[in-house]
């Protein structure tokens, strides 16, 4: 788990380990920013998938529930949908994922959790009119997917980085706030202050005199939620960086010799190049069909 403030470097940090890794990058966010300044040969690391997820329209939800769910599929560029049928009608593009295949030099990226929570509170609550406030039903299907989720992000079998954003949280003592302490953004409040339990890794980042910084070590801030369980110490590093932590992990061992994904300069129009030279295109249209705010 990587989180944060927003703009404190979470998904440059993520994305800088096209250098080393294949990424899956899953993107609820609307922004491919932090790629587009990425050089050819890393974007060529990159399956980016756009899953262009809104209140009005919140496809992402549905399209990681089907995904996770059967570990594979295919997702529609131009809607971000599982087995979209109009895009299969009118064969239009998509884009292959195979968790299955996974190995030590694979990593999924999600990029938001916090967007995949607002993506399931939006689909529980899509009949309800625009100022609706959730009921306790709403909450019980809401919670009924996290845990979904955050079973899935505890048991996948392979590497797995998912983004969030940070969120204030007051400690109470009766009705008195006794402290705040920054938490992932998931889901309710109750389902945000437990998802970090399904990741062994909890990294903090922030901007601290203009640098991002980040933090891993269990006993870095009484203030904001950080946890390593192997001894990756990432604020050891002059510059935050997430290759060294790879490695660590259990199942770098277990499998056979990491294919290390060759870095040349490639000529471009790979997935990766088409997905993010059609963004805008894509989102232009999305708003011209009313689907995006
Ligand atoms: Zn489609």
């Amino acid at each position: 788990m990587l989180f944060g403030l927003p703009g404190c470097g979470k998904s440059t940090l993520a994305a800088a380990l096209s250098k080393t890794h294949k990424l899956t990058w899953l993107c609820l966010d609307n922004d491919s920013d932090v790629l587009l300044k990425l050089p050819d040969a890393q974007l060529d690391n990159i399956n980016f998938i756009n899953i262009p997820d809104t209140a009005t329209f919140p496809v992402g939800s549905q399209t990681l529930l089907q995904l996770f769910k059967n570990q594979k599929g295919a997702i529609c560029h131009a809607h971000g949908m599982y087995n979209c049928q109009l895009c299969t009608k009118n064969k239009a593009e998509f884009s292959q994922v195979d968790f299955t295949k996974f190995g030590p030099q694979d990593i999924c990226v999600i990029d938001t959790g916090s967007q995949l929570g607002r993506s399931i509170l939006s689909h529980v609550t899509k009949d309800e009119a625009v100022d609706y406030k959730p009921e306790r039903d709403d909450w019980g299907a809401l919670r009924k997917y996290t845990e979904f989720f955050a079973s899935q992000f505890q048991g996948f079998r392979g590497n797995l980085i998912v983004i969030f954003h940070a969120i204030e949280h007051n400690v109470m003592q009766g009705d008195k706030v006794i402290s705040t302490k920054l938490i992932p953004d998931f889901g309710s409040k109750g389902m945000a202050l437990t998802i970090a339990k399904n990741f062994s890794h909890v990294i903090y980042m922030e901007v601290k005199n203009k640098k991002h910084r980040a933090y891993s070590s269990s006993t870095y801030s009484n203030d904001c939620l950080t946890k390593s369980r192997t001894d990756f110490r990432i604020e050891d590093l002059e510059t935050p960086d997430l290759s060294p932590l790879f490695p660590l992990l259990p199942q770098s061992t277990e499998q056979e010799q990491p294919q290390i994904p060759q870095v040349t300069s490639a000529p471009a129009a790979t997935p990766a190049h088409n997905a993010v030279a059609g963004l805008s295109e894509l989102q232009q249209r999305m708003r011209e069909k009313g689907l995006t705010k």
